[in-house]
């Protein structure tokens, strides 16, 4: 439990070591309620890089607060727990990706937000769930890709680019890949006329695009959204009701952002333990002993950055997890 004290301790310690509190969508809602920001993953390293203060305290997970120091390589970055990992990150190393483009000369590589900056740097174009179509529609019809890390967002990248010369990384989120079809098809019943908002990271993103097509659930209702686009579609929403299938942390940011619609999770148990690593407490020693500190070696932060910079060229960058 903390105590009422806490926020107000959280934001005068903020002040004092010029910080800005970051907080990715699925933390804690007390840790999204305290932050200065809350988004996705990419946002908030954009809004970090622009911030004037000296240090960002990231309340994510360790690649997201790597991320933030690619981007903002002069500034102090504190991420409450280190061991803050992920499964999808976690799913190739940069030794896998050497390997593995030694078998594909040639090929372009096109990895998602949710890796190492080591992965990051062996890549040729990062992308985002909002703009991975874009970005390997960009790749010439010619040149093989290789995409990775995620197996369920490729799927959806070359079902709708039609590529046949793409390779898919047979990574997965645990916690999304969780999240299936058999699940979805039985709460669309339970909830009829709701729409569906669907992260491509998701096993039941392929269901629930075969549920429009059979007429389960009107195409128009089945939304394939990053978590920064779920909260703009929530502003605008004229919806009653809408399943979520995403991190459960998602919800606190849907209902606040349009507190009369009924969101409702596909999952229940659908919980980052990584995200929730971040607690209170930590939160606090972070700010009072400047923990854990965040380091990406120079060279591997210049080709990191090129190849979010290379992303971001290919025109809007929308948002990452
Ligand atoms: S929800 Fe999945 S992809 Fe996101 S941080 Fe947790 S393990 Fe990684």
């Amino acid at each position: 439990m903390i105590d009422s004290g806490w926020a107000e301790q959280v934001r005068r310690l903020a002040r004092e070591r010029d910080a800005v509190i970051l907080a990715h969508n699925y933390q804690l809602p007390e840790i999204q309620d305290v932050a200065h920001h809350t988004g996705d993953s990419l946002a908030l390293s954009r809004i970090a890089a622009e911030s004037d203060a000296s240090t960002i305290v990231f309340c994510g997970v360790h690649f997201m607060a790597e991320t933030a120091k690619i981007l903002s390589p002069d500034k102090t970055v504190l991420i409450p727990d280190a061991a803050a990992g992920c499964s999808l990150a976690d799913s190739i190393t940069a030794d896998q990706l050497r390997a593995w483009k030694a078998e594909h000369p040639g090929a372009v590589v096109v990895s998602y937000v949710n890796t190492t900056a080591e992965v990051k740097a062996e890549t040729d174009i990062c992308c985002t769930s909002s703009n991975a179509v874009d970005v390997v529609a960009s790749v010439p019809a010619d040149r093989e890709v290789l995409f990775c890390p995620d197996q369920f967002l490729g799927a959806h990248v070359k079902r709708r680019t039609g590529r046949t010369n793409m390779h898919i990384w047979a990574g997965e989120c645990h916690v999304h890949a969780g999240i299936n079809g058999d699940q979805l098809a039985e709460r669309v019943a339970e909830v009829p006329g709701a729409e569906l908002y669907i992260h491509p990271e998701c096993g039941c993103a392929t269901s629930a695009l075969y549920l429009a097509g059979e007429g389960v659930v009107p195409a128009e209702k089945v939304k394939v959204l990053s978590t920064g686009d779920m909260a703009t579609e929530a502003r605008h929403s004229s919806a009653t009701a809408v399943l979520v299938a995403t991190e459960v942390g998602m919800l606190h940011q849907l209902r606040r952002a349009a507190p009369g619609v009924d969101f409702q999770p596909v999952n229940e148990r659908a919980s980052c333990r990584y995200m929730k690593m971040i607690t209170p407490e930590k939160l606090l020693r972070s700010l009072r002993e400047g923990t854990d500190e965040v380091d990406v070696p120079a060279d591997v932060a210049d080709r990191a950055r090129a190849a979010v910079r290379r992303m971001i060229e290919i025109g809007q960058p929308g948002t990452g997890e």
